[in-house]
């Protein structure tokens, strides 16, 4: 064990930053605001948090305050094995003196804990309970260049409180070179250049636009297996990285690669394939940072997760999809849509980068150099696009009153903020002056947005809080039910066996209520077979039952009693029509096709939907996505005249008074 740490000690020193330290150290102090550049794996996320703590551990005359601090991630899984990590560098357990914290998880001491990964959106949530953050002596902003809606709105929030409390330092941390924007929000903070290493990455395009990506990225993974010294063992082969867009994508493709690696000669190295992904448990997570195994080579199949957040080492080549999943808004109509979409030129840099950090690579863009040329230089702010009732209610409930005077770093368009302002007063969480409701503040509490935090709330009314309880847990993992590619026959007529003519939502609840049902009766490995019988994900239905128990307790220590309405079922289709009556389609006649009824926007059933012909009037749905059609996903029939009346601005687009907000 010794010398593992003793090993670890020397690969930190050998980090790029670690010339920078002193420096590093004499800024902060100096300092109230900085702004670290640096290129990914230079060791910012895992090394600059500890040099604070030994620094100051080294002062023997401050002993009576040791700093607590901060480092917020756009992404869970970056937070845990972040933390994970330093922890094991610093010989502690996770939890104690290193810890994390992610939605519906927390891992951390608040006495002992001194730094707290955490993602972005929980640093959020705590401002919302402790307006000074006055726990943190330190705040450190990683992966600023993400621009993600939660770090974005910290930016405005950190810089309101370091008005109020001179001794809190701030640190904006990020892997491009934009730093001056992020200079000059924070009036002119003092800009770190940490310099890295980079070695040559050659850059290979398509021929032409792939017609299916993700079979491409099996061909040329396979491919660059063979060619390159495959054969030779004693070579120091070197790992492939290929960026996908999803978890669903990711589990298909690691089959299919398992399945063809199985053939491959028998003098050929093994490939060992590594998914990450959030939903993945965290030793799983942890397993893609082990170096392969002699005689192995790694394929690591990740999102974007892999691009700056995490780094990891051995990897010689990258395939990249040039894809991404992100969200995208339409003020006009306040619905978000998840698409995939081509990544920026500085996305497109930032991965191939990952093939050079130890020696020279290789990446191999699976579209033609003509459509990289065409792609936006950098990814716009998430700010500008998504739907912000989420945190305008956060930013309320802070005691913002006016949202248009908040200090964006990017201003996102008044239509987009009175839309959401509109959205958040039909929901009964904003008054006609633009103050929060008791409804609202009710509404805030919860670690889930507006729609779902008000459709329980509005399950006591209607007496089924278990049941709308197992169905909001339900939809928030990705996936449940999964279908391998040479099975899907089979896991879609297993997947019929659960379904409820009414659609999804009630499927699902029966899922869990009859997982729940196996689970009294069995131990972890029958209920394992059971999932796997009936190809559901058992780590998402255990991920499930965590969230379920987090929700609960806030039930709870809200008063609101676990009522069950045990099979009038009715009853939970009515309230999740009260909480997402925004999102009511009615059919278009004689078509397969529905039409929204605030945004009168046409959309289909995803084809992963249960309902089936005969299809209902009317029905709600949870998500968007767009793929080759405009989808809805998650998909209820309900009854028209269940929708509540509706404050007329939803209805008929009508514009607030500005003036109120
Ligand atoms: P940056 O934040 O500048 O991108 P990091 O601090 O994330 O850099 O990474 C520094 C180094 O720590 C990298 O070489 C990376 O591979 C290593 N590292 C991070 N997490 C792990 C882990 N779980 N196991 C092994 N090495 C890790
Ligand atoms: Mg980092």
């Amino acid at each position: 064990k010794k010398q593992v740490f003793d090993k670890i000690q020397t690969e930190r020193k050998n980090l790029p930053i670690y010339a920078a330290r002193e420096a590093l150290l004499k800024e902060i102090t100096q300092n109230p605001a900085l702004v670290v550049v640096g290129e990914t794996g230079s060791g910012k996320t895992t090394q600059l948090p500890q040099y604070i703590l030994e620094n100051f551990l080294q002062d023997e005359n401050t002993e009576d305050r040791i700093p607590t601090v901060a480092i917020t991630q756009p992404r869970r899984v970056a937070a845990v094995s972040i933390a994970r990590r330093v922890a094991e560098e610093m010989g502690v357990t996770l939890g104690s003196k290193v810890g994390y914290s992610i939605r519906f998880e927390d891992c951390s001491d608040p006495t002992d804990t001194r730094l707290k990964y955490m993602t972005d959106g929980m640093l959020l949530r705590e401002s919302q309970i402790d307006p000074l953050l006055s726990k943190y002596t330190v705040i450190i902003l990683d992966e600023a260049h993400e621009r993600t809606l939660h770090t974005d709105i910290l930016f405005g929030v950190i810089k309101g409180i370091m008005k109020k409390r001179s001794d809190l330092k701030l640190i904006v941390m990020s892997a491009t070179l934009e730093a001056k924007l992020f200079s000059d929000f924070f009036d002119a903070a003092k800009i770190v250049y940490v310099s890295g290493r980079q070695y040559p990455v050659q850059i290979y395009y398509a021929d032409e636009e792939q017609l299916d990506y993700v079979d491409s990225c099996i061909t040329a993974a396979l491919q660059i297996h063979l060619d390159e010294s495959a054969m030779s063992p004693s070579v120091s082969t070197g790992d492939i990285l290929v960026f996908l867009t999803g978890q669903e994508e990711i589990e298909s493709v690691s089959k299919i690669l398992d399945e063809r690696a199985r053939l491959l000669p028998p003098e050929c190295l093994k490939l060992l394939v590594c998914p990450i992904f959030a939903n993945l448990p965290s030793e799983k997570q942890m397993e893609v940072f082990d170096p392969a195994p002699p005689g192995c080579r790694k394929v690591i199949l990740a999102t974007n997760i892999a691009e700056t957040s995490i780094t990891i080492n051995g990897i010689r080549f990258v395939i990249d999809s040039g894809l991404v999943k992100s969200k995208a808004y339409n003020p006009k109509n306040g619905l978000e849509i998840l698409k995939v979409c081509n990544v920026s030129k500085a996305s497109a840099r930032q991965r191939s980068g990952r093939a050079g950090r130890e020696s020279a690579g290789k990446c191999y863009r699976l579209y033609p150099e003509q459509s990289h040329q065409g792609l936006e230089d950098y990814t716009v702010p998430e700010i500008l696009r998504c739907n912000l009732c989420s945190v305008i209610l956060q930013l309320k409930s802070m005691g913002i009153k006016d949202i248009m005077k908040f200090d964006f770093m990017n201003t996102p368009s008044s239509s987009g903020l009175i839309k959401s302002l509109e959205q958040l007063l039909s929901l009964g969480a904003l008054d006609k002056k633009g103050d929060l409701t008791p409804l609202g503040t009710q509404m805030s509490q919860f670690p889930l947005d507006p729609m779902y935090a008000l459709t329980l709330i509005q399950s006591q009314k209607m007496n089924c809080v278990q049941e709308v309880l197992s169905v909001v847990s339900m939809l928030s993992v990705e996936t449940i039910f999964y279908a391998p590619q040479t099975k899907r026959v089979e896991a879609n007529k297993n997947k019929m066996k659960f379904a409820s003519k009414t659609g999804d939502h009630l499927t699902l609840l029966r899922v869990y209520q009859e997982y729940q049902a196996v689970k009294k009766n069995s131990n972890a490995s029958e209920l394992q077979r059971w999932c796997q019988e009936h190809f559901i994900n058992y780590r998402s239905m255990s991920k499930v039952c965590e969230v379920r128990q987090q929700l609960k307790e806030h039930l709870e220590s809200m008063n609101i009693g676990l009522t069950s309405c045990g099979r009038d079922l009715n009853q939970v289709r009515r309230c999740l029509c009260a909480g997402f009556f925004m999102n009511a389609a009615v059919r278009v006649p004689n078509k397969r096709m529905y039409k929204t009824l605030v945004s009168q926007l046409e959309v289909r059933i995803h084809p992963s939907s249960v309902l089936s012909d005969p299809f209902p009037d009317c029905l709600i749905f949870n998500q968007v996505i767009m793929t080759s059609n405009q989808y809805i996903r998650d998909v209820t029939a309900i009854d028209s005249a269940w929708l509540p009346e509706l404050a007329p601005s939803v209805y008929r687009g009508h514009l607030l008074d500005q003036t109120n907000i």
